[in-house]
């Protein structure tokens, strides 16, 4: 029998994959500062919390109210992880879950003393609504994705009804619009995620995502990183669909966590640049693009003459064309990791060539600076068909692969026309909106209140 009077103790689940579990950590900062009477607990895998505390070292200690738990994740200890089945650790991640949840939550509930009233949790993890019916607890999953790519997921019935489904299901009908899913009329067949109706549906991710859009209309809120107006149209229909939806974004303005200290020195190195001169480029945590792209996406940096700064992990730096580093030491600036953030915060910055995960699209569109877009899987071509059909801040490529000529031609137009300079007004108007959403008596900030009041029972 729950102790009702208890102070509240809010349990956060993460997805530790990819960058999911750093929006759901700024979340949790952000909660444990505005409820300084109830308890937070961050529980996520080991490997995951010490990615995490290397950058939220930098943005200070965090409020004394939330505690970061490990859980297991499935990996026996020793074993090598497939490189060519990037989804293995995300099925032994799962072939623990809840298990590794339930104790963590446990060791919480004993450090702390407090019954878990609340979870929260990455919107991947659909179990967590299970385990908080069978704990009579309010559940409310964090959305860390675009608006557009959940309502695909929502209406995947629909979509394989409407399409069909399997390998036939593509060729003949790539470039049929949705035009008869509420919002999505822009988007066409080929931009869904794998497993929506094409690649592999029995999939773990496939599976899950479909589990989950099942489940999130009976989480007590929905919080979503984006804000209000972005995408008015999803705005209803989420409302129309959840009990609640919160849109709280962009997390990364509301709770920012400064990307770490800026070990190779891109600020100052930008501050010596034009303003909106320089190419900056990223695909993010997961993905790196074929050697043949990644060759003629270099090809195409040099060709443009423009300055770039490249995050390009030491493992692929070897892959970079003969002699490239030399050629283009004088305006480019090759180094593994970059605060990102601080990056497209920089006056410098003019485009970013991204794989548009949706952290990236965010922080592009909270710095106002237009991208040019590579996406590669899950819900990064939708991202990507927003980002140039929708707010008309950034462009795709022919045919979708990088090609020296295509990288040059796109840098040329974001960086060198009038086109451009109109997506650069396009971004910093979005860049306005998602200001005004976290200031003062914002959107986000309002449905931030609420969202504290429910997941804290006040
Ligand atoms: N990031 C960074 N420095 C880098 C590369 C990436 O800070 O050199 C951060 C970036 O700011 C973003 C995240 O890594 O928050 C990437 O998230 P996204 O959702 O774009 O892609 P994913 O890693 O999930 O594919």
């Amino acid at each position: 029998e729950r102790r009702r009077h208890d102070a509240p103790h809010v349990a956060l689940l993460a997805f530790p994959f990819g960058t999911h579990a750093a929006p759901l950590y700024s979340l949790a900062r952000a909660l444990a500062a505005a409820a300084p009477g109830a308890a937070f607990s961050f529980l996520n895998s080991a490997r995951s919390n010490a990615s995490l505390a290397r950058s939220a070292a930098a943005a200070g200690q965090a409020p004394d109210n939330l505690r970061v738990y490990d859980v297991t994740d499935g990996c026996p200890t020793g074993y090598e992880l497939p490189a060519d089945d990037p989804e293995e650790k995300v099925r032994l991640f799962l072939g623990v879950t809840p298990g590794n949840f339930l104790v963590a939550m446990a060791a919480a509930e004993d450090g702390g003393g407090r019954k878990v009233s609340c979870l929260v949790s990455d919107a991947f993890l659909w179990i967590a609504g299970k385990m908080a019916e069978e704990m009579g607890v309010p559940w409310v999953p964090l959305w860390t994705g675009g608006p557009a790519s959940l309502a695909a997921h929502l209406h995947t019935d629909l979509l394989r009804l409407t399409i069909g489904a399997g390998k036939q299901a593509i060729p003949a009908r790539a470039d049929q619009h949705l035009n008869f899913v509420p919002g999505l009329s822009y988007l066409r067949v080929r931009d869904l995620p794998e497993g929506v109706v094409f690649g592999n549906l029995n999939s773990e991710f496939s599976r899950l995502l479909h589990r989950m859009a099942d489940e999130l209309p009976r989480a007590a809120a929905v919080a979503l990183n984006t804000f209000a107006g972005l995408d008015p149209a999803l705005d209803a229909e989420f409302s129309a669909q959840f009990n609640t939806s919160l849109p709280v974004g962009p997390l990364n303005l509301v709770a920012p966590i400064p990307a770490g200290p800026d070990r190779h020195a891109c600020l100052p190195w930008l501050d010596s640049q034009a303003p909106a001169s320089v190419a900056y480029v990223s695909f993010g945590t997961v993905i790196s693009p074929p050697p043949a792209e990644l060759a003629e996406l270099a090809a195409g940096l040099e060709a443009s003459g423009a300055p770039f700064l490249w995050s390009l992990k030491d493992e692929w730096r070897a892959r970079l064309p003969a002699g490239f580093l030399d050629r283009t030491g004088s305006r480019g600036l090759v180094v593994p990791w970059v605060p990102q953030v601080d990056v497209l915060g920089h006056v410098a910055s003019g485009a970013f060539v991204t794989h548009c995960g949706w952290n990236s699209v965010v922080e592009s569109l909270a710095g106002g600076v237009p991208m040019v877009c590579r996406p590669f899987l899950g819900d990064q071509r939708i991202n990507a068909r927003v980002v140039s059909q929708v707010w008309e801040v950034g462009v795709g490529f022919e045919g979708g692969a990088l090609t020296c000529g295509g990288v040059k031609e796109a840098l040329d137009l974001v960086l060198r026309t009038e086109e451009g300079k109109r997506m650069r007004e396009r971004a910093g108007e979005l860049r306005k909106k998602a200001v005004r959403a976290v200031g003062p008596g914002g959107s986000s900030v309002q449905n931030f209140k609420a969202l504290v009041g429910i997941v804290t029972g006040n």
